[in-house]
């Protein structure tokens, strides 16, 4: 028997997730971005649940060639375009849309031999100063790109640093506007943050909506708001098994760094997962894990291979007892990625995107 750990797809939850944030801009089309593996997911795992967005978004070149490979013949579009003039040879043959985001990767579209015109995003660095032009040279950018034989039709996009949080998308959003008022062309401005609080405002919404984690069941805004406020569910499961069982007397301790002690008689589990698995070695005592579908808290600290979890609300829990460390529990029960990832001082993104190779997969 393998080890018993398993991770579980869910695609039923995908597509419900998908059509909630159609449904949070119905007017919009829909990027799916299914980056960094579709968040760790497997982009071939969750091709047939999301086959229904109008297109989808990534950033690795290998990776948009894994989407045709599946027969995908809509929209893809490259986040951060090309990395190198070559790169566009693969946009032609494939016909992948891409971000244009500086002088560089106009000049190796100038020089680029095509017969197919390419469809490009013109990003914009509204305030974020990660990718794209500032609003004094993103005008420049564009008479270049509309000049080029190589470039089709121009679309605007830019991305937000705080959709999720207080200070908001407005400083962002009035310099977007200001910026391109007069200019045509298609508009991609809100990931799943900006989305879900934002989308009331039909400029947020723009063309094209560009949801990532909320597709996968994660809050943006957690702790703000969990994913039962948004109406998401969880995409991924994480589940293993109880494989040991010790009973600890008052002053006993479990684990590496002995960072638990008993102040009663408590029966522990030992589960086979690790941070060798992708569970969050910064996890300390209290973390949520259900045992049987019953909420507990792991105890001590997390080693490669394996965790200790407090038995006390499920006596009857024993060798074999199934354990969720996040997603869906057999009984029905519920435990969000996001309240493991706070315990480990991380978000539910990284948690998705660091499942390790050597946890089986499976889709439901
Ligand atoms: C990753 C990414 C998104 C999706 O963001 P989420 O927060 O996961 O919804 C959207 N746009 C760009 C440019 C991105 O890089």
């Amino acid at each position: 028997m393998p080890r018993p750990i398993q991770a579980t797809i869910h695609g039923e939850a995908l597509r419900h997730n998908l059509a909630r944030m159609r449904a949070a801009a119905p007017d919009a089309r829909v990027w799916a971005v299914v980056k960094a593996n579709a968040y760790g997911h497997g982009i071939e795992r969750v091709f047939e649940a999301l086959r229904g967005a109008d297109g989808f978004a990534l950033l690795d070149l290998l990776e948009a060639e894994r989407v045709r490979a599946l027969g995908w013949r809509g929209p893809i579009l490259l986040l951060e375009g090309v990395f190198e003039p070559r790169d566009l040879e693969l946009c032609s043959r494939l016909g992948l849309w891409h971000a244009v985001h500086c002088d560089a990767q106009i000049d190796w579209l100038a020089a680029h031999k095509t017969q197919v015109p390419h469809r490009v995003f013109l990003k914009m660095n509204s305030g974020m100063n990660r990718l794209g032009f500032t609003p004094q040279r993103l005008r420049a950018a564009w008479s270049r790109l509309d000049a080029l034989p190589q470039v089709d039709e121009i679309s605007l996009m830019t991305h937000f640093s705080d959709a999720d949080g207080p200070r908001g998308i407005a400083h962002q959003l009035h310099v977007f506007e200001e910026t391109t008022r007069d200019l045509p062309g298609e508009r991609s401005l809100a990931n799943s943050a900006a989305t879900l609080r934002h989308a009331a405002d039909p400029q947020v919404r723009g063309d094209w909506i560009r949801p990532g984690i909320a597709v996968y069941g994660s809050a943006p805004d957690f702790p703000e708001h969990d994913i039962a406020h948004w109406q998401l569910q969880p995409t991924m499961t994480l589940a293993s098994r109880v494989i040991g069982v010790q009973t600890l007397q008052p002053g006993d301790t479990v684990g590496y760094g002995s960072s638990f002690t008993a102040d009663a008689p408590v029966r522990i589990g030992v589960v086979a997962c690790g941070y060798a698995d992708g569970y969050p070695r910064h996890c300390t005592t209290g973390t949520p894990v259900l045992v049987e579908g019953v909420r507990t808290r792991l105890v001590g600290r997390v080693s490669m291979d394996m965790i200790a979890v407090d038995l006390t609300p499920v006596p009857q829990a024993g060798l074999g007892s199934e354990v969720t460390l996040w997603g869906h529990a057999g009984n029905g029960a519920v435990l969000p990625i996001d309240e493991v990832a706070k315990s480990g001082g991380t978000l539910g993104y990284e948690l998705m995107c660091a499942l390790a190779l050597r946890v089986p997969v499976a889709v439901d």
